[in-house]
């Protein structure tokens, strides 16, 4: 098998796989309790919360654990317009955001809040100019993704900061760096965000993992209430045997970063030459953005028919978000990209495990299928 849907997911590394493994066979105590097993299993759970938090190099206290980046979205956008409720009901976001913002937006529309999508340029990203002139006195929330998961598009994070700064304005900011996360080098101090979300599951860690940073002094309200888990934020018995992997994915991925970006580069770069070569009808639709996430089109083509030929070659690959199925990707619409292009679309995502072999089958592949589907 040929495994490029890293965006949709990624492998368990072995050593997290490994540190799941120990804390489910050697920790059989609630991180709650005060006897032995229970203090052992708190001292691995906060171990786990010291390694995420020195990938994200932020302090220990800044990161909630949540059961999935969605939950960390869900939680910032709720949390966050409730904090900033002295401002008003106004939200800022991008038109190309992940389900788990827009739909949370989306609901908030119910409830009287206003909703400001700002349109993304053809290479996928938002200006940070467009999203401050969305900012009005009564905007309580600014949300804007890191990097965008159909495209790798880089939304410019720490500019809006500044500017939002300079203004003076006192709307949180939110990012949603589910896919940014260990792919890019970047603090939530140097974006200057109050809120961050990250998922385990997208680093070689577990699905079912994630968390939220809360910058220091900020005061949320509780996503789950019950016995006080997460300094009162998010009851419920932590899911250590997970939390203490994606820990271990986290302190692995910060470990070899550079090297991890140095390599999905050149698998991208090496992915794009050949394909210009064999498979001439592909165009690249977002150049520049993060080198992992590969999203091209065969215009004329439908991308479910081509990935059905790859998927019979033993190559995965996705059309667009693993969970928009069957649906025309929204990101791709507000891109202004002609139906045809978006009909024809397939987004390639590269992880540090892959090979140039990968990359060459993954070409083969295509550029048979392509051939076969033009002659029928
Ligand atoms: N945000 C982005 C940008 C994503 O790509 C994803 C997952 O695909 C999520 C949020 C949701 O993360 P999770 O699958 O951990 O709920």
């Amino acid at each position: 098998m040929v495994y490029l849907d890293n965006a949709a997911t990624t492998f368990v590394s072995p050593a997290a796989a490994r540190a799941a493994v120990e804390a489910m066979t050697e920790l059989c105590g609630n991180p709650s309790s005060t006897h032995a097993p229970g203090r052992a299993a708190k001292a691995a759970l906060e171990k786990a919360r010291g390694q995420v938090a020195s990938a994200l190099c932020c302090s220990a206290e800044e990161v909630i654990f949540t059961s999935c980046g969605t939950e960390a979205d869900n939680w910032a956008i709720a949390a966050g317009v409730q904090a900033g409720r002295r401002l008003g009901h106004h939200v800022v976001t991008t038109a190309v955001e992940h389900d788990a913002v827009l739909r949370p937006l989306q609901q908030l529309t119910t409830r009287g809040y206003e909703v400001t999508f700002v349109a993304p340029g053809r290479d996928g990203a938002v200006t940070a100019q467009d999203v401050l002139a969305a900012v009005r006195p009564d905007t309580a929330l600014v949300t804007v993704m890191l990097v965008n998961n159909e495209t790798g598009a880089v939304n410019p994070v720490s500019e809006i900061s500044r500017g939002l700064r300079a203004a003076g304005h006192g709307a949180l900011l939110h990012t949603d760096a589910v896919q940014g996360f260990l792919k890019l080098p970047f603090t939530p101090a140097k974006l200057g965000v109050d809120l961050l979300s990250v998922s385990g599951h997208k680093i070689h860690g577990p699905k079912g993992s994630g968390a939220l940073y809360v910058r220091k002094g900020l005061h949320l309200q509780p996503f789950l209430q019950g016995g006080g888990q997460e300094r009162g934020l998010r009851s419920g018995t932590e899911a250590v045997p997970a939390l203490c992997a994606f820990g271990a994915a986290a302190e692995e991925g910060a470990a070899c970063m550079k090297e991890s970006r140095a390599r999905i580069s050149e698998l991208r770069h090496a992915a794009e030459e050949l394909l210009a070569g064999k498979v001439p009808q592909a165009q690249v639709l977002v150049s520049g953005g993060a080198d992992d996430i590969l999203s091209l089109s065969l215009p004329g083509y439908r991308s479910e028919v081509l990935l059905n030929c790859l998927d019979a070659d033993g190559i995965c690959v996705s059309r667009s978000s693993a969970c928009r199925k069957g649906r025309r990707s929204h990101v791709l619409e507000a891109m202004g990209i002609p139906a045809d292009v978006i009909d024809g679309a397939i987004r390639v995502s590269f992880s540090r495990y892959n090979t140039m072999e990968d990359v060459s089958a993954f070409v083969d592949s295509l550029a048979a299928a392509a051939l076969r589907l033009r002659h029928r």
